[in-house]
């Protein structure tokens, strides 16, 4: 099994992708990394969706991560007695304190810090800022509002208070339990939300304590203000969208992204581009043209992964919408221009032995007739450094660890293969060409490239660089031990 595109698709789960077939059917249809959203659901919800994904990994032999992301400080209302209601301009709407489901007039907004920051006229954004109400009177766990613009209320939507500064800590107490929780289950990467300077990655990077990547999603102006501070001590990086949509004017959101998606590639860090990127699936089989030529957009930027939220976890078609991502993939990376933009934006950055490597191999790759690049990558870092060279040719990435495997399928280009412990470098070749022959990426009449490190299996240590045929007869005789 192969993907016929380079980046990644990251699709939520929920309550329309929680079962066997329908995650499995998510996983053919092209999802590479299954994002769990612990602002929704209990933890047995979460542990029996892990459970499948990783049921759905055995059966197919294929690694896929699993990303859990913690709510962070975000505000979101308390639930409904009896389902959605419709908010109409001008009606009187309260928020207050009190864990009794909701009404058609009132619902819970569970933080005494907003009451106790809330002036009369502030704003409050719902569901991401498609409802604003303006407060009129408040108190220490009230506040009494008019309806400006109205719309769909539901559970546990979120709310934001742009004009009022909320002391808050990057990880609440359920964050805490979530993280523990979650990294527990064995999940490969943690989002975290609301980030807003680099010490709120750090805290969480020591609580994680090497079980899971570190992602930070970027949704709040001073995220944006310390990005480049941000993205040193993360992993790897989220375009949230929507809360950043409402956080900053909406128009300010392309350009950011621009800036964000080229930033971590220049530091060979996954970047995901997320949210409304097929937003009118939620309910239609068909995307709006205007969605398909974000998600491409996206892709032409060199986005390692574009991500579903509610499209697949609660929307009527999550198969279509995954499938839609990856037909849009395929058209813009097979067209010429694509190419032309990939080339011009790659930054020559060659202060490692590692990065004049990979360099080399994807330079050898484009003039010569090679079939695939099959890097072996203890840490993930040879491999996340040879996709950031974006080559034309299949990136086979090759490690001994499961954990690094899945890591990287949030990593453009890469497709994961478990190799045993090196020995000896000549199994080295052996495996790789076995690897892209298996695959689809190369026969027996075609050239690979091979990168490797001595000493084998330790991190950080690449610095062969072999061309090899894919022939066995042909490596046995030609290859050193
Ligand atoms: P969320 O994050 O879906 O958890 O809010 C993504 C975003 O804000 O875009
Ligand atoms: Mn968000």
């Amino acid at each position: 099994m192969r993907r016929h595109r380079k980046v990644k698709i990251v699709a939520t789960l929920g309550p329309a992708s929680s079962d066997f077939a329908t995650i499995r059917a998510l996983f053919e249809a092209g999802a590479d990394v299954f994002r769990l959203n612990m602002s929704h659901g209990t933890h047995e919800e979460q542990r029996a969706r892990y459970d499948i994904i990783r049921k759905v990994e055995a059966e197919s032999g294929r690694p896929i991560a699993v990303l859990a992301d913690l709510q962070g400080p975000k505000l979101r209302v308390g639930a409904f007695a009896d389902g959605p209601h419709d908010l109409a301009d001008g009606q009187a709407f309260r928020f207050d304190l009190d864990a009794t489901p909701g009404t058609a007039s009132r619902v819970q907004l569970p933080h005494p810090e907003i009451f106790a920051a809330l002036e009369p006229s502030a704003e409050l954004l719902v569901n991401d800022g498609k409802i604003r109400l303006r407060v009129e009177n408040c108190g220490a766990d009230f506040a009494d509002c008019v309806v400006t613009a109205g719309g769909p209320i539901s559970n546990r939507k979120g709310v934001n208070v742009p004009d009022v500064v909320l002391p808050l800590a990057a990880l609440s107490d359920k964050d805490r339990d979530d993280l523990e929780f979650a990294c527990g289950l064995g999940v490969d990467w943690l989002a975290l939300s609301f980030v807003q300077r680099p010490e709120d990655v750090i805290e969480a990077r020591e609580l994680a304590r090497g079980r899971a990547a570190i992602l930070s999603k970027i949704e709040k102006p001073a995220a944006v203000r310390a990005f480049s501070e941000i993205l040193k001590v993360s992993d790897g990086i989220m375009v949230a969208r929507g809360d950043l949509g409402v956080e900053l004017p909406v128009h300010s959101v392309p350009p950011i992204q621009k800036r964000l998606v080229r930033a971590c590639r220049a530091a060979a860090k996954p970047v995901i581009v997320a949210t409304q990127m097929l937003e009118s699936m939620i309910e239609s089989p068909m995307p709006t043209r205007a969605e398909v030529s974000d998600v491409a957009t996206a892709i032409y930027e060199g986005t390692d992964a574009i991500m579903l939220s509610a499209e697949s976890a609660a929307g009527a078609y999550p198969v279509e919408a995954v499938a839609t991502m990856d037909n849009v993939a395929r058209s813009v990376e097979s067209d010429p221009t694509y190419r032309e933009i990939i080339e011009s934006s790659r930054q020559a950055k060659r202060q490692t032995v590692a990065d004049g490597i990979v360099a080399a191999a994807r330079e050898i790759a484009e003039t010569t007739d090679i079939s695939a690049i099959c890097a072996f990558t203890q840490s993930g870092t040879t491999g996340s450094l040879v996709a950031r060279e974006r080559p034309r040719v299949p990136i086979v990435a090759m490690s001994s660890e499961e954990r690094t495997l899945r890591r990287l399928c949030l990593t453009w280009g890469t497709h994961c293969v478990l190799t045993p412990e090196l020995e000896r470098f000549k199994q080295a070749v052996v495996n790789a060409a076995k690897a892209a022959r298996d695959f689809g990426f190369a026969d027996e009449t075609n050239q690979i490239v091979v990168m490797a490190g001595v000493p084998f299996n330790v991190p950080g240590t690449t610095n062969i660089l072999r061309i090899a045929p894919c022939d066995e007869r042909l490596i046995y005789r030609t290859d050193p031990e």
